[in-house]
């Protein structure tokens, strides 16, 4: 059984009081351990050696210094390849082809790409006049913000907690990592290789617990912390926006979204189908990227239905150890209520289940599991709340449209704006459309490509800030300007 601890100032600590809280596995609803939760104690512990290590060696290296260990953290990563696949699946249940392609991997390449991105990102420098001939010079420098408060969802929780410690180390700052209490394990994990790699105490640090009231809110009330980085929900997002308002700290927000997909008459028909069956499918459509509401040219909208429909009902389900399974559990039976309480209102609203709609039958080892089918819905009116609202689940809702102007106001028609996907063999048309679409990424014949050098992140309700290449760097260091009079 585990003990899931803190890891504070290099170190890996228990809480003051004892207090614990149960990790469960969503494969078969057994235990995994017993995961330490943090209160004020410790997050005020973690924030003070995090602050503490600004004035460390750690605020002392140079760019070079600091890129050479933090490409030993990422050969650490790999180096325990297996040990971080067997957490991520235990956490998520995960098939464990995704988690090798995906979140292990990526968990590690947060940490190259941003390292050689600060040693290579230019500089800014203006000449100017003076009333007395003699002139100025102005350059700017960069300077880490501090110490960073990173709140990570559990979907992908290595990759998308790496991918704000990375630029956030990069930059010469400091961080205190607060992980979804459903997946605690390979931020912890993550702990032992941070020591390995010569990472000094109080650079990373991590607590353990719940949102509201618990480990999560009391990071984001913490005075010493100088700005948030938050993936999650919506309504989470706003509520530590108002903490972060307080001691005027600032927050990068990537948040939910209801992603629609655009698959035209003239589109590659095989490639709409497999791109789609990866949006809305993959990881148990636990991806913020993912495609809930599609938008289907009128003449092929039968045909598109019955093939998405054949591939939905080919996907294997199964544990992330049985190679051929490629569609493991929802996180856990807490959000599969969730999920089910949607398909549930589809069925009240009228739709039409195209296929699955319900809990799928397991074997009995894994009947404790938090299972549930791929399913597709059609004949839903547009403002139906499974049409309007993020599910976070193996689902989407399909939808028939006539005129182009037609399918880019029902992509639009949502506060929400993270990603979109537009299926068209017409270049000119592609890029028209997807000019159109209001959301921060928008991928034409393809789905969840990403270039770690590109922004990232969501327009109106679906987040705030860009992060990804340089656009880390707006976030993550502060811009000074020195004026020098000549
Ligand atoms: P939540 O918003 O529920 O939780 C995210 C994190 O915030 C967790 O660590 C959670 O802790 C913590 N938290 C919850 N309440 C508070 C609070 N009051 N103060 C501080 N911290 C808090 O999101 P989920 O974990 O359910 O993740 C799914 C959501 O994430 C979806 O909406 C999805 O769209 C979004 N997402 C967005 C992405 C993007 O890039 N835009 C990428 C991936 C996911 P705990 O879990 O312990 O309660």
């Amino acid at each position: 059984m585990k003990e899931i601890k803190h890891f504070i100032n290099g170190a890996f600590v228990g809480s003051v009081n004892g207090r614990t809280f149960e990790d469960i596995n969503p494969v078969n609803g057994q235990l995994i351990g017993h995961v330490h939760e943090a209160g004020r104690a410790e997050v005020d512990a973690a924030v003070q050696a995090a602050r503490a290590a600004l004035h460390g060696p750690w605020g002392k290296m140079s760019v070079d210094e600091r890129a050479a260990i933090l490409h030993r953290v990422a050969d650490g990563i790999t180096a325990r390849f297996d040990e971080f696949l067997d957490a991520e699946c235990l956490d998520t249940g995960k098939p464990g082809s995704l988690a090798r392609h995906i979140d292990i991997p990526r968990g590690a390449a947060n940490f190259k790409v941003f390292a050689d991105l600060l040693k290579n990102v230019p500089g800014e420098a203006f000449e100017m006049g003076t009333p007395d001939g003699s002139g100025a010079i102005n350059y700017a420098v960069r300077r880490p913000k501090g110490v960073i408060g990173v709140i990570s969802p559990w979907n992908l929780p290595l990759l998308l907690m790496t991918w704000k410690v990375g630029p956030a180390l990069a930059c010469g700052n400091t961080v205190v990592v607060k992980p979804s209490e459903e997946t605690p394990l390979t931020a912890t994990l993550l702990g032992e290789v941070m020591q390995t790699a010569g990472v000094p105490p109080g650079v990373y640090n991590v607590v353990h617990g719940f949102g509201g009231d618990s480990a999560g809110a009391f990071l984001t009330e913490h005075p010493d912390v100088d700005a948030f980085t938050f993936t999650g929900e919506t309504g989470t997002g706003e509520l530590i926006m108002r903490a972060a308002a307080k001691g005027v700290r600032q927050v990068s927000l990537e948040l939910g979204g209801k992603n629609a997909g655009i698959v035209f008459a003239d589109c590659d028909m095989d490639k709409a189908i497999e791109g789609t069956l990866r949006s809305a499918f993959a990881n148990c459509g636990q991806v913020c990227l993912g495609t809930e509401r599609l938008y289907v040219e009128r003449s092929i909208f039968d045909e598109f239905v019955a093939r998405l429909k054949a591939g939905a009902e080919n996907l294997v389900i199964g544990p992330p150890n049985d190679p051929a399974s490629n569609f493991g559990p929802l996180v856990s039976l807490k959000h599969r209520e969730k999920v089910l309480s949607y398909y549930q209102q589809a069925i009240d609203d009228g739709a039409t289940v195209v296929t699955g709609g319900g809990v799928p039958q397991m074997p009995d080892a894994l009947s404790g599991g938090a299972w549930i089918q791929p399913t597709i819905w059609t004949g839903l009116a547009d403002d139906s709340a499974v049409v309007t609202e993020e599910i976070f689940g193996p689902c989407c809702h399909i939808r028939p449209f006539d005129s182009e102007p037609e399918a880019i106001a029902l992509a639009n028609r949502l506060p929400y704006g993270l990603s979109a996907t537009l299926w068209s063999e017409n270049v000119g048309r592609a890029h028209r459309v997807a000019a159109q679409l209001e959301a921060g990424i928008v991928w034409v014949n393809s789905w969840f490509l990403r270039d770690l050098r590109t922004a990232f992140g969501g327009s109106k309700q679906s987040g705030i800030g860009r992060e990804g290449g340089v656009h880390s760097l707006e976030f993550y260091t502060e811009l000074k300007n020195i004026c020098v009079k000549l």
